[in-house]
């Protein structure tokens, strides 16, 4: 038989999009799967692996799960345990560690105390305990006292660091992408306030271990799609033969067609490890450097993971910059604007003419998804596939 007419499915790409994809096919509809990853690992972004320390580490910077859907939680929690962890940021402004999102405590710590009590009391009175508000948002206040306010967190804890991370200034990128870390009117120093959070109790890759684990699915990796596929006048070809079941794609979608209309811009992280001879580095799991520093946080991981191990620590620097598109790099950011999705749009307009084909994910929808929202939308892709 040949190689294309063994499977039923082909999946590109073996991260969250992926391998949720190939399991509920697998499972849910007795589909035959092939995966094709190019890396030589899987789990995409979320692979974690044991450093030459002994250290478990994140390959590709700092992996927390959070969600609100319990759907999501249920169906990861099939494949594992988890470990209670809620993640806590700090931002170092020149030597002073406030925690972010800029919280009621930051403001106590940045502020004397009249002035941080009357401050409470404003942004209280006029957003509400427990509300959560957009750095931009806030710097739109009429009331003299709190755009002052504004102003310091837009100048130490969103400018520089927004630079680094985009190329850009705040105001330059979609809005959304700062309402992520919004100031949040609470005495909460969680990153994530939603009502699942932790990390897989032995490891993301053991994660998808268990996710992979099943009759129907068969992985390849070291195998790029783009040696492999063609997409030639609504037809499919697999190693040159007509393929006619469903292609699941996850990569970047300009790759698919040659970048044709020019490359998706991106923004790729340069990752440096570090492994030092002592327990502890920092305080908290992640230490942001919004003021000064090339690099944009340290991330110490045993913080996370809960690792127990005296006497050494890695940790990883993160150096943005921009993705030039050579197979040495990843890209990691969709940058998201007008002009970047609209050219986004015209390459998914190429994949109208192939029905069987769908694109799923971070890079293949062109955007800023977390780990929770790809699971949802991968269970929900097949919860529709099989109606
Ligand atoms: P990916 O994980 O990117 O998987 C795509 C896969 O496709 C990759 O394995 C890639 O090698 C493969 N591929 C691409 N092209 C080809 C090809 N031509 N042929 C074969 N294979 C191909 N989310 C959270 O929820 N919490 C966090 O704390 C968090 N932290 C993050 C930190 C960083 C630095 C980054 C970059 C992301 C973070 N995320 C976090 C987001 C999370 O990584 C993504 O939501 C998730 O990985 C998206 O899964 P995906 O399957 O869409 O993409
Ligand atoms: N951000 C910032 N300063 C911080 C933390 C975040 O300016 O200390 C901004 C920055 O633009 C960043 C965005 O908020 O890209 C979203 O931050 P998040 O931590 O969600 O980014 P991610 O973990 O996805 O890299």
């Amino acid at each position: 038989m040949k190689k294309s007419e063994m499977y039923d499915c082909l999946v590109v790409g073996c991260g969250m999009a992926g391998t949720v994809i190939a399991r509920e096919l697998a499972e849910r509809a007795g589909k035959k799967i092939l995966i094709l990853e190019k890396h030589d690992h899987i789990g995409g972004n979320a692979c974690d692996f044991m450093d030459e320390n002994g250290i478990l580490v994140h390959r590709y910077g700092p992996h927390i799960f959070h969600t609100n859907c319990k759907r999501v939680f249920d169906y990861l929690s099939r494949f594992t345990q988890w470990r209670d962890y809620s993640h806590e940021v700090v931002g170092n402004i020149y030597g002073q560690l406030l925690p972010i999102p800029f919280n009621l405590n930051s403001l106590h710590l940045a502020f004397e105390p009249n002035k941080a009590e009357h401050i409470e009391q404003k942004l209280i009175d006029i957003y509400g305990f427990g509300s959560k508000v957009p750095i931009l948002e806030l710097r739109r206040q009429p009331d003299a006292e709190l755009a002052q306010i504004a102003d310091f967190i837009y100048d130490n804890i969103f400018l520089y660091y927004t630079q680094k991370q985009w190329g850009l200034a705040p105001d330059e990128i979609d809005s959304l992408v700062t309402a992520r870390v919004p100031v949040f009117i609470s005495y909460d120093n969680r990153y994530f306030q939603d009502t699942y959070q932790g990390i897989p109790a032995q490891s993301y890759t053991s994660l998808f271990e268990r996710m992979l684990d099943h009759p129907n699915i068969e992985l390849l990796l070291n195998s790029d799609a783009r040696n492999l596929l063609q997409l030639e006048a609504g037809e499919i070809f697999f190693e040159g033969c007509p393929f006619n079941g469903t292609v699941l794609y996850s990569g970047p979608t300009d790759e698919l067609f040659d970048c044709r209309y020019g490359r998706l811009p991106y923004r790729t992280l340069d990752f440096v490890f570090e492994t030092l001879n002592t327990t502890w580095y920092q305080s908290k799991g992640t230490v942001n450097y919004p003021v000064d520093q090339e690099y944009t946080r340290i991330t110490e991981f045993k913080r996370l993971t809960g690792q127990a191990l005296d006497g050494r620590t890695t940790i990883v620097k993160e150096y943005p910059r921009a993705y030039t598109g050579t197979d040495s790099e990843t890209p990691y950011y969709p940058i998201q604007t007008l002009a970047n999705l609209t050219l986004y749009e015209r390459y998914r307009k190429l994949t109208d003419e192939f029905p069987q084909l769908h694109l799923m994910g971070r890079l293949a929808e062109y955007k800023y998804y977390n780990m929770d929202a790809i699971v949802k939308k991968a269970l929900e892709f097949v919860d529709a596939l099989l109606l």
